[in-house]
Formats: C-alpha cells, sequence, structure tokens
C-alpha cells in the first residue's frame, strides 16, 4: 500500500456511519486508508471507492469481525505490508432494551464488540507502534459512557469501559510517543439510532443547545483534530462531541 505522507489509519467499523465519515476525513488529508466492516462488502467498497476519489494514496477494505481474535489476526495480516500509525477504535453495537429483558447472550455480544474489539484490536497492533515510538490511538464511546443511559444499561457499561481503557492506556503509552484519547459523541444520526424514529430524534435535538444532532461528520473533524499534530500534547482526555447536551 502505497502513502504519501507516510500515514496510514485503520478504522474499524468502516462500511458506514462514523467509521466511513472518519474514513473520509483521513482520505481528504493524504492517509492511507484502512476500512474494516463485519458483513457489509458493498458499503465498504463505496466508502474506498469515495476515499480514493477524495485523495487517499490507497484504500484497503478488510472484512473481520473484531470481537474474534482470530479474524483481528487476519485483519493484521492484511495490512502487514504497511505500518498503520493510526487507529480509530470505532465498531460498535446497541441495544436499548430494559435491563432486565437483556439475555446473557446480547451482554456477551455488546461487550465483546464494544470492549474486547477495541482490547484485540490494540493489542495486535500496538508492538508495531512501541517500536517505532509513535502512534495515534482514538476510541469511540458514547455520552452514555459518561452519564449512563435508560434502557442501555450494558451499552452505557460498554462505552464507560471504552473511557477507562483510553485513560489507562494513555499513562501506560505516553512514554512510548503514543497518544490515546477517547470522543463521547451524543446522537448522531446513522443507522445505529434509526430504530428510535423520527419523532424521538427530533425531540434528542430540541433537548440539544446547539439545537440539532450530530451528523457523522461532526464527529470525524473531531476524531482527526485529536489524531493530528495540532493535539500532539493532548492525551488520556474524552471530548464529549454532544452540541452541549448532558454537558
Ligand atoms: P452504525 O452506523 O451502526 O455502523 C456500525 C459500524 O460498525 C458498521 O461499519 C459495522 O459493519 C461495524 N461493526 C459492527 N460490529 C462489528 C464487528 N463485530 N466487527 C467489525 N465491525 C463491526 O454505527 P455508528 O452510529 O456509525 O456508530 C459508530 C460508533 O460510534 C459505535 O461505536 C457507536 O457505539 C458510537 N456512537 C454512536 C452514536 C450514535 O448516535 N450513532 C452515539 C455515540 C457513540 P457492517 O456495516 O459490516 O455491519
Amino acid at each position: 500500500m502505497k502513502t504519501v505522507n507516510g500515514k496510514t489509519v485503520l478504522i474499524t467499523g468502516a462500511s458506514r456511519g462514523i467509521g466511513a465519515s472518519c474514513a473520509e476525513k483521513f482520505a481528504k488529508n493524504g492517509f492511507s486508508v484502512v476500512i474494516n466492516y463485519k458483513s457489509n462488502s458493498e458499503k465498504a467498497e463505496n466508502v474506498a471507492k469515495s476515499c480514493l476519489s477524495l485523495g487517499a494514496p490507497s484504500a484497503l477494505t478488510v472484512k473481520a469481525d473484531v470481537s474474534v481474535g482470530s479474524e483481528v489476526d487476519a485483519l493484521y495480516c492484511a495490512c502487514k505490508n504497511m505500518y498503520v500509525d493510526t487507529l480509530v477504535l470505532n465498531a460498535g453495537v446497541a441495544l436499548y432494551s430494559l435491563f432486565q429483558d437483556v439475555s446473557e447472550q446480547e451482554y456477551d455480544r455488546i461487550m465483546d464488540t464494544n470492549v474486547k474489539g477495541a482490547f484485540l484490536t490494540v493489542k495486535k497492533f500496538l508492538p508495531d507502534m512501541i517500536s517505532k515510538k509513535r502512534g495515534n490511538i482514538i476510541i469511540i464511546s458514547s455520552m452514555w459512557g459518561q452519564t449512563g443511559g435508560s434502557c442501555e444499561v450494558v451499552y452505557s457499561a460498554s462505552k464507560a469501559a471504552l473511557i477507562g481503557m483510553t485513560k489507562a492506556l494513555a499513562k501506560e503509552l505516553g512514554p512510548s510517543g503514543i497518544r490515546v484519547n477517547c470522543i463521547a459523541p451524543g446522537v448522531v444520526e446513522t443507522d445505529m439510532v434509526a430504530s428510535l424514529g423520527k419523532d424521538t430524534l427530533a425531540s434528542l435535538a430540541e433537548d440539544t443547545p446547539l439545537c440539532r444532532n450530530a451528523v457523522s461528520d461532526d464527529i470525524a473533524n473531531a476524531v482527526y483534530y485529536l489524531a493530528s499534530d495540532e493535539a500532539s500534547f493532548i492525551t488520556g482526555q474524552v471530548l464529549a462531541v454532544n452540541g452541549g447536551l448532558l454537558t
């Protein structure tokens, strides 16, 4: 894989939504991009085409379920000819349900995707970053990880775990020249929240001081900022990108 500025970003869960916007933002800024996804090959290929047209030197799509160690190993192997210096840990799933109705299988699916997925991906890509003493990790949490969301207890717990992971990893990896930060988005209009329905989304927008819900680009801009040299003395932080909701 060629790189113009020598930079390559891997974004997990980049076939749509926030991940796809992140891929396009990095592409516009000259990064080579690796677009991971779980099942939507066609959407992932479209994101790759868009990244190339926006200026990415190369765009690779890799199907891998980040909650499965052997698939993360295969994701790493697919990237073996390049140095991934920026990781955006974005793949995630949500569940809206009363706490008592959540099954053990649903608990495992949420925690395995959101938390174990981040753990496995960092673990695999970290040794190269440490040996080069350079790297950037951005983790996508949620405002519910900061405040707790009713009917989203397991999701909130998974996103709170990612905040802990960010803060602890930042301390451990700072001396190796690797920064670790976290974004806590508010309501972002993607497939993930579509099931809430138009009326609920409109009332969430009304409750937001900036009077709208986020679009994926709002989050991608913040992710790119944290990955950039403009943020070179920022690590271990949680940046709330929520339009003023719940702050
Ligand atoms: P989305 O539109 O539902 O997209 C989810 C992405 O994650 C898709 O690319 C999907 O791939 C991928 N994915 C899911 N499970 C995966 C797995 N096991 N392995 C690899 N990829 C997987 O979600 P989104 O709204 O963009 O959310 C992105 C992140 O932001 C999530 O971590 C979410 O929790 C967080 N977030 C979202 C909101 C919001 O309001 N939307 C708010 C706060 C935080 P396929 O297309 O192949 O299924």
